[in-house]
């Protein structure tokens, strides 16, 4: 399978990494191009992607992980779609098919960005072998993927773990940042929030400032809920507030005080942790998506992907 070529597409909200690959580390060629316009995006990766099966071979599949909210359902008329985004242009941009076109219709998939890096870190990163993990990215905004039992998870639409809800702090009265909901996750824990509450950018706040506990709290509470509904077998945290290494020691001490010994936090030590591929995760859990999904065909015989 390593012999046939994956397009692999990490579709971020302010940029775009494309790339074509026959394996994590046989990368023949990748671009990051800025999410500009839906027009001038898609056009400009479809100029990609058309250039790179010139020089390097077609692709027998294409993988993408995409910002959401996105359509991710085969059987729905949107598939494929960004779906009501509040960022300008793209509410109801069909994404996947412009590209899958532009490749003679390959077989294709089509995957949250949070799924996408999490299958890459259980193929080849911190979950390495494992069945049932999270990833929350903790950034500008807040997004989390999950594996339950080797499936990444969606139901009537696909997981939004950062707008779930948490228990304010004692000692937290600001009002979160969160258009939607205002505190939820998100509005109390994304760098905005940090940014905002403490009247610093995040990456400037002193690392024993008492923002940190405060962020610990509500980050504890987010993998308290998910093991009470899906127990991992390990928690990744990654995005740019995670640069704060401290808070890892943090998460996991408040866990363990939430979770009051209810809770198993696995035989993996430690429990809460970095991601390996860094800023390479989701880039290569698309590869990883594409090669799932060939292998997944040649086991039943397909041709034709959804
Ligand atoms: P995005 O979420 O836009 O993809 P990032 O994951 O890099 O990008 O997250 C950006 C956010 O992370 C910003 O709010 C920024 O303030 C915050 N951030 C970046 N570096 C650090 C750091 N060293 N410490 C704390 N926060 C940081
Ligand atoms: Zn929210």
């Amino acid at each position: 399978m390593s012999d046939q070529l994956v397009a692999a597409l990490e579709a971020g909200g302010t940029k775009m990494v494309a790339a074509l690959a026959s394996g994590p580390s046989d990368i023949l060629i990748r671009e990051r191009i800025e999410t500009t316009s839906p027009d001038e995006t898609i056009a400009k990766l479809v100029g990609f992607f058309s250039k790179a099966a010139v020089d390097y071979g077609a692709p027998a599949v294409l993988a993408v992980g995409t910002f959401g909210p996105a359509d991710l359902d085969p059987k729905s008329a949107n598939y494929g779609m960004i779906t009501s985004t509040p960022k300008p242009g793209w509410s109801l941009t069909d994404l996947l098919g412009p590209l899958r076109k532009a490749m003679g219709g390959v077989p294709a998939v089509f995957e949250t960005d949070v799924n996408a890096a999490l299958l890459g870190e259980v193929q080849w990163g911190a979950a390495r072998g494992l069945r049932d993990a999270v990833y929350f990215t903790i950034g500008t905004g807040i997004g989390g993927g999950l594996m339950v039992n080797g499936d990444l998870v969606h139901g009537a639409g696909h997981p939004e773990m950062g707008h779930m809800r948490v228990t304010r702090h004692p000692d937290d009265s600001f009002e979160g940042v969160c258009s939607y909901h205002r505190d939820c996750l998100e509005g109390l824990a994304s760098g905005p929030a940090l940014e905002k509450r403490w009247n610093l950018a995040a990456e400037d706040i002193p690392k024993d400032h008492p923002a940190w506990e405060i962020e610990a709290y509500y980050l504890a509470q987010a993998c308290l809920n998910v093991l009470a509904v899906a127990p991992p077998r390990r928690v990744i945290l990654g995005g740019g507030v995670m640069h704060q290494t401290q808070l890892f020691a943090l998460v996991q001490k408040k866990l363990a005080e939430l979770g009051r010994g209810y809770f198993d936090l696995g035989d993996l030590e430690p429990f809460v942790v970095p991601p390996q591929l860094g800023d390479d995760a989701g880039l290569l859990g698309c590869v990883a998506l594409g090669q799932r999904l060939l292998k997944s065909q040649a086991m039943t015989g397909q041709t034709t992907g959804s």
